[in-house]
């Protein structure tokens, strides 16, 4: 898959949906089943590359979108390097690291933890929450108890690296979400950060498979040193991540409190419901969020990322600096404001 030359060779249909569509619709004697753009997955920000490699392994072989974005999620919650997904996240306010995600599949089952702490890979929690009780969300004790009982090992998560950026970040205990501080690290594949003050940024990926189902997931450990007991939108159904395999699906990054309050991935999935192409439904979403708080407009970060049944997709964020990560049976790409930079 990653094959530079092929990256290049598809950099401009990979710049728009809309030129993948042509594309698609140029080959008329293909079934209407097969003659979408898929399979595929997309994912958000520059970890999403190598968390959608570990997906496409299960599309390519013929397998469930459901088991591709749950393999590729698990991919920076093992990440040490990364500092606000899974096991190496940053802690909250009281050195706690607490982690959020969920998942949904095809048939709109879905399943989500929150706030759980000791517990490496919370998308894998999420999906048993979705398959093994009749609930939607786990939280805190109770997400890390059900995750124990059914296999998963409690460990310390707190490493060294997300150690000393807690202790320095105690000595001024200053909690603002910082704009484009993602940016500040960007690199196409998961490195090292040093010193790295990312507070914000989360794994949200969806996945159109063979069969031309859809999936999502979601992880995160939310904003770093936020308040002992915060839970943004990353597990919440509707916010972070919604999936109607009639019309598409969605997910989201940023500020989740903004998100949360406008329902943001439901919405965007229920934009392309009437039409809207992924891209410009993702626009919609985020022009709503700062119509009632235009005083965010330069300060808030929040974005979306979609997908349709025909495997259009498209990404909008307020601010600069949002990349995804889109890879199908043609390239590998990651995506920054329309361009492909690969
Ligand atoms: N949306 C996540 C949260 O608010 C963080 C992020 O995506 O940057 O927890």
């Amino acid at each position: 898959m990653l094959n530079r030359r092929k990256f290049l060779l598809n950099s401009t249909l990979a710049a728009t949906g809309v030129a993948l569509q042509s594309k698609v619709f140029a080959t008329p004697f293909r079934e209407e089943k097969i003659a979408g753009n898929y399979p595929i997955v997309i994912s958000t920000w520059d970890f999403g590359v190598a968390a959608n490699q570990a997906a496409w392994k299960v599309l390519s072989s013929g397998g469930r979108a459901l088991d591709a974005v749950e393999a590729g999620a698990r991919i920076p919650e093992a990440d040490p390097n990364n500092h606000s997904v899974g096991a190496a996240g940053y802690p909250d306010r009281d050195g706690h690291v607490t982690l959020d995600a969920c998942i949904m599949d095809e048939n709109g089952n879905c399943g989500g933890v929150a706030g759980m702490e000791y517990i490496d890979h919370p998308i894998s929690v999420a999906r048993l929450v979705m398959e093994k009780t009749p609930h939607v969300l786990l939280v805190g004790d109770g997400a890390t108890q059900f995750a124990v009982a059914n296999g998963f090992k409690k460990k310390q998560l707190l490493n060294a690296e997300s150690e000393k950026a807690w202790k320095e970040w105690l000595k001024t205990s200053k909690y603002q979400p910082e704009m484009n501080i993602e940016n500040k690290h960007f690199t196409p594949v998961p490195n090292k950060m040093p010193g790295n003050q990312y507070n914000h940024d989360t794994i949200g990926m969806l996945a159109l498979d063979a069969a031309g189902n859809i999936s999502g997931a979601c992880t995160t450990s939310g904003m770093a040193f936020k308040l002992h007991g915060r839970v943004g939108d990353s597990p919440i159904i509707g916010a972070g991540l919604f999936v109607d395999n009639e019309v598409g699906g969605a997910t989201s990054t940023g500020v989740g409190e903004e998100v949360i309050r406008n329902v943001g991935s439901f919405l965007v999935v229920e934009l392309m419901r009437q039409g809207y192409k992924p891209e410009d439904a993702c626009r919609e979403a985020v022009n709503r969020i700062v119509k009632k708080k235009p005083e965010l407009a330069k300060t808030l970060q929040v974005g979306f990322l979609a997908i349709n049944k025909k495997g259009e997709y498209g990404a909008y964020a307020l601010q600069k600096g949002f990349s995804y990560a889109v890879c199908n049976a043609e390239k590998q790409d990651l995506i920054i404001k329309g361009k492909s930079i690969f």
